[in-house]
């Protein structure tokens, strides 16, 4: 997700409009995988604020990602905001006027690579789990079981992992 700043970086003050797609392989997320249905968006402006290129705008993707309760794949649309700050790695160690230099990104050549910013933005914004529906009943913990399918006859388990060993503990 490259952009070019060769014209940018020559005219201060003017905002230049962008946009950007890309199709990107699956993310893993702490065991869980995302998926992106279609491309990811990229739409905003880039901005030469002076030294500092401000990269401003949205991220919008379709995700698919397993239901939390059942797994069935779940297909959910994130709008995020994106913002940030570039600055060109011969410009590095010189007076920024305030600018926290810790929050840039420093970039080489002529093009700045949103992906690694865009990737954050996006796990940033993204729900803690998806579910397919609200009333999603989940798998059985006994038999795995889909219950929004079917019934199980499984007897229901409604202990707490911990609360039983608490009580293997009492009983011994
Ligand atoms: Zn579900
Ligand atoms: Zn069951």
């Amino acid at each position: 997700m490259l952009i070019d700043v060769t014209k940018i970086k020559k005219i201060a003050g003017k905002a230049f409009p962008f946009k950007l797609e890309a199709q990107w392989p699956p993310l893993e997320l702490q065991g869980e995988t995302l998926s992106f249905k279609g491309p990811l968006t990229v739409e905003g402006t880039a901005t030469n604020t002076g030294r500092i290129i401000l990269v401003d705008g949205t991220v919008s993707v379709t995700l698919q990602r397993p239901c939390g309760r059942c797994l069935e794949p779940v297909t959910q649309s994130l709008q995020a905001p994106f913002s940030e700050e570039y600055l060109h790695v011969s410009e590095k160690g010189q007076d920024l006027a305030g600018t926290d230099e810790e929050k840039l990104v420093i970039f080489e050549g002529n093009n700045i690579d949103l992906a690694p910013q865009v990737r954050e933005n996006l796990l940033l914004e993204l729900p803690m789990s998806g579910l397919c529906r609200q009333d999603c009943r989940g798998l059985c913990p006994v038999c795995g079981q889909n219950l929004n399918v079917r019934e199980c006859d499984c007897q229901p388990v409604n202990i707490d992992p911990r609360l039983q060993v608490l009580e293997k503990f009492l009983k011994s």
